[in-house]
């Protein structure tokens, strides 16, 4: 976790950015809730207990710059809003995301299980693959019955 912050404040300051005070509030509250993919809404609700005096704009702008700076990717799962979610593949593809239509619960699959379609993609299409975004919708357990 304390890895993870040193390399945010190198990569901020490669920028030309400071990890200012409001900055790493809004990092705490993206890490202590990591698999939550928080919409930025809810990041502020969050961060405003923390540091009460900040404003949305304010966090809406730092989500931005994190972003830019592939700290954290922006996520959208058709319910109208976007939700950020904390960068931590180090060069490995995205998880995937299960996304129950009646409850809304997003359920993480870390396994990448492509490898084979990427393959024959890959030899196919001559397409290099680095990444994918994948989601996929239904019903979870709870809602299954
Ligand atoms: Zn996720
Ligand atoms: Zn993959
Ligand atoms: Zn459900």
């Amino acid at each position: 976790m304390e890895n993870l912050v040193e390399s945010l404040k190198e990569q901020l300051k490669e920028k030309g950015y400071k990890l200012t005070t409001q900055r790493r509030i809004i990092l705490d509250v993206i890490l202590e809730n990591q698999g939550k993919h928080l919409s930025p809404e809810e990041i502020y609700e969050k961060v405003r207990g923390k540091f009460p005096e900040i404003g949305l704009a304010t966090v809406y702008r730092t989500l931005q710059l994190f972003e830019e700076l592939n700290i954290i990717y922006k996520l959208n799962f058709n319910d109208g809003c976007s939700r950020y979610e904390l960068n931590t593949n180090n060069g490995d593809h995205q998880h995937h995301h299960l996304i129950c239509l009646n409850c809304g619960k997003v359920i993480e699959v870390q396994l990448d299980l492509l490898e084979a379609l990427e393959e024959e993609i890959e030899k196919s299409r001559e397409f290099k693959i680095v990444d994918h975004n994948l989601k996929f919708f239904g019903y979870c357990k709870d809602c299954k019955k």
